[in-house]
Formats: structure tokens, C-alpha cells, sequence
């Protein structure tokens, strides 16, 4: 099986940064943050930026992109003010994504505040409409991200993912990501052989796999339907290299882009030892 396999990648400079770390890592998927992911706002793209970028991505193995959201975005704020700049915020992230020609824009569905989840759930396809609407044509997706359920967040069931995507009007802008730490702690059970078969097959069932256009690898700290998101390295957390064999070795994910969000330095090394874990446990 040929993988595309990768991590989060820094931005140093320019957005086209990504693109020069990615490719001197050996990745061949890659996600990144258009702007900084603390702020809500930031400067426009150049189009010396916006070139370069896509020149080097062309030029590059880099065959998956995916970009990461603010996590000061929340698509179903209760904050009237929050859920303002949020959605102009995400509208933003999209605009970023077209002009660079990054197809998916990953994020979380949004946490509720105490609005409770089914209100929730409708003002987050409410606001994916109106980021929609505002920009008509584009390609690039909104990609769901399913979550661990923490808090107040949305999205640790598949059936809220659905429940979004049923509520959106242009559903072919719509996909999903699925974070390995997330499901294993929102109690979805990926490690055991068995129930992992029945995980995929549960999400084939109420979403579907032509959706799953990108995988979160990381192992959890925490164990399994904990709720909790504590990200891990690949065999040293709950999951373990049980959990990440049943992945590496499912035909159906294949294609799927598959990403690390695990802990790491400046240099990266702990990425490459992680993606080593990966390819060794591979069946040939
Ligand atoms: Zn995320
Ligand atoms: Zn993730």
C-alpha cells in the first residue's frame, strides 16, 4: 500500500514555508495554518506569497494539503459578538485556502456553550451556509473534523457529523476528517481488531467513506471514551500500535490522507520517528 503520509508542518515567513518543510521531511500530505491559529484575523496573502506557494507545491511530492483553522473559531458560539467574528473569520480561512488551491479547510464543528447540542448543531450548518453563500464556486471544502466531545464541543458522535452535513445546502462542499485521539477518546474503539471493522463500518453507515477525506493520526494520553483530546506518539498511548495497525493495513483507507498532529520540536525528528512506527507496522 502506498500512503500518503505526513504531519502538521510549520509556517516560518511565508505560507510557502510549509511547503519547502514538508518536502525536506519526505511528507507527501501535509497540513498547515494559513495564518497564525491564536489570532482571528491576519494579513492578506501577496500574490508573490500565493505564487510561490503554488509553484513549490507543483514542483513538490506533496500530493495531500490540508489547511487547519483558528482555534479561536467557533461555529456555534453563544456569544452573539464570538459567533460574529467567527464567522467572518472562517469565511477568511476559506478565502485563504482558494487563493493558495488548498482543497479542504479543516475544523472543529464548534462547542455550544450551553445552548445544547441539537441548537448547536443547527447554528453551525447555519453558519456554513452563510460562509457558503459568500463564496460561491469555490473548490475547497469544509472539512469536519470529529472530536473527542470535551467540554461542550460537538462532533464526537458520526451521527452530529451528519446531522450538519444533512442541514447544509451544498452538501459536495462538504467532507470529514477523522482524528484517530478523538474517536478513540469519544469512545469509538479502533484498537481491538473486531470493534475497530465495526468503527469504520459505523462510519461508512451514517456518513460515508467517500466523505473521509483525511485521517488525524495520533495516539491519546487518554483512554478510551475518556472525552478527553490529549494528543500522543504513535504505540505510546492508548490506541497503540494495534490501534494504528488496523489503519495502516485497511484497503478502504487507502487513499486517505493521513496526518500527524503528535507532540514535536522545531526540527521535526520526532514526526519522521513517528511515521517510521507507521510504515513498520505495514503487513506486507
Ligand atoms: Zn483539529
Ligand atoms: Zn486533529
Amino acid at each position: 500500500m502506498k500512503h500518503l503520509l505526513g504531519a502538521h508542518v510549520f509556517v516560518s515567513g511565508g505560507v510557502d514555508s510549509a511547503i519547502d518543510g514538508g518536502e525536506s521531511l519526505g511528507f507527501t500530505a501535509i497540513q498547515l495554518f494559513t495564518k497564525n491559529n491564536n489570532r482571528w484575523f491576519s494579513k492578506d496573502l501577496t500574490e508573490k506569497e500565493i505564487n510561490a506557494f503554488k509553484e513549490k507545491k507543483s514542483k513538490s511530492g506533496i500530493k495531500a494539503i490540508v489547511s487547519h483553522d483558528s482555534y479561536l473559531i467557533n461555529l456555534c458560539a453563544k456569544d452573539p459578538e464570538n459567533l460574529e467574528k467567527s464567522r467572518k473569520s472562517f469565511l477568511d480561512e476559506l478565502k485563504r485556502c482558494e487563493l493558495l488551491e488548498i482543497p479542504y479547510l479543516n475544523f472543529h464543528p464548534g462547542s455550544h456553550g450551553g445552548q445544547g447540542e441539537e441548537e448547536g448543531l443547527k447554528i453551525i450548518a447555519e453558519s456554513l451556509n452563510i460562509a457558503h453563500e459568500q463564496t460561491k464556486g469555490y473548490k475547497v471544502k469544509s472539512m469536519l473534523e470529529a472530536t473527542a466531545g470535551q467540554g461542550n464541543a460537538l462532533g464526537y458522535r458520526f451521527e452530529q457529523l451528519k446531522k450538519i452535513i444533512d442541514m447544509v445546502d451544498e452538501k459536495e462542499r462538504m467532507c470529514v476528517c477523522i482524528d484517530t485521539a478523538h474517536i478513540f477518546a469519544a469512545g469509538y474503539n479502533i484498537k481491538d481488531p473486531k470493534e475497530y471493522k465495526k468503527v469504520i463500518k459505523e462510519f461508512d453507515d451514517v456518513i460515508g467513506l467517500d466523505l473521509l477525506n483525511c485521517i488525524h493520526m495520533n495516539d491519546s494520553k487518554k483512554e478510551l471514551g475518556s472525552r478527553v483530546d490529549r494528543h500522543d506518539h504513535i504505540g505510546k498511548g492508548f490506541i497503540g500500535k494495534e490501534g494504528f495497525t488496523n489503519i495502516m493495513n485497511d484497503k478502504k483507507l487507502e487513499k486517505v490522507p493521513k496526518i500527524l498532529e503528535t507532540p514535536k520540536g522545531k526540527e521535526q525528528k520526532e514526526d519522521l520517528e513517528n511515521i517510521k512506527t507507521l510504515l513498520s507496522l505495514v503487513k506486507k
